[in-house]
């Protein structure tokens, strides 16, 4: 029988996923990673927390895709015979004019950013639900909250996210599990390297905090509702971003 609690991490294999599951394994939970392409960077994560005598494990799925959504779940269950904490944070994000954006490329977004956290999470509360606890976490963005230009679909695929966390949270509090939403600022990860040295100036010079964040100040975030602290707050959105959005 395992003891510790478990988290289930979508997309930890680079960026903020990847310092959620370490903060999580070195909180003493037990940790599924799971990756779609960076099969090294997963590879390499996990021999890092195996090295640190972690209880770590990584999954190849695409969660775009209901069967592989679901298989992931089944495959952390196989593993740890629960999932405590559910932390839907993989996407993408695309820059183009909203009159420019293909069909396909619409749906990538929807599919990659909001319809996988509806297959993951389905899946996830038949095995959470009869525990009468749990915590899932959404990671949705500013950009969902205020929109962002070019960003059209990105933004709406978030801002659906929010109205998600809201409406579970009703549905699922009477189970005692809560259900938040992150809202990252601008995170210094994969996700922003295109974005050019004068406009990262820009950013910090707009940001109260006269800096842009740091993967592991959502980690941080995210351990917090996970652990007792989130016990009483429910259908929240915390908006982790320095300041940048006050709303
Ligand atoms: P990132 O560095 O680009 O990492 C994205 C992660 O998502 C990767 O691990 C990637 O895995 C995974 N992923 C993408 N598509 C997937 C799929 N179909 N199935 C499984 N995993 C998939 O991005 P990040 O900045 O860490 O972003 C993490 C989350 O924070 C995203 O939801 C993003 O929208 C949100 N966010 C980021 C920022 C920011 O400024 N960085 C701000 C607000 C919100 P593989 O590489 O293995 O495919």
């Amino acid at each position: 029988m395992n003891t510790k609690k478990t988290a289930l991490i979508t997309g930890a294999s680079r960026g903020i996923g990847r310092e959620v599951a370490k903060l999580f394994a070195k909180n003493n939970y037990n940790v599924v990673i799971n990756y779609n392409k960076s099969e090294k960077e997963a590879q390499d994560l996990l021999e890092e927390l195996n090295n640190e005598n972690l209880s770590v494990r990584i999954f190849k799925a695409d969660i775009s895709n209901p069967q592989e959504a679901n298989s992931l779940v089944n495959y952390t269950i196989g593993q740890f015979e629960r999932i405590d904490v559910l932390i839907n944070n993989a996407g993408i994000s695309k820059f183009n004019l909203f009159t420019d954006i293909s069909y396909e490329e619409w749906h990538e977004v929807m599919n990659v950013n909001l319809n996988s956290v509806f297959y993951v999470t389905k899946k996830a509360l038949q095995y959470m639900i009869p525990e009468l606890q749990g915590k899932i976490i959404n990671i949705s963005s500013i950009w969902g909250i205020v929109g962002a230009s070019n960003e059209v679909h990105y933004s709406a695929s978030k801002a659906a996210l929010i109205g998600m966390t809201k409406a579970l949270a009703k549905e699922l509090g009477p189970s005692n599990i809560q259900v938040n939403a992150i809202a990252p600022g601008v995170i210094e990860t994969d996700m922003i390297k295109d974005i050019d040295d004068d406009t990262i100036d820009m950013l910090k010079y707009d940001t109260p905090l006269m800096r842009i964040g740091k993967p592991i100040d959502i980690a941080k975030c995210a351990l917090f509702l996970a652990q007792d602290g989130g016990d009483f707050i429910t259908g929240q959105v915390i908006s982790s971003n320095g300041g940048f959005v006050i709303y």
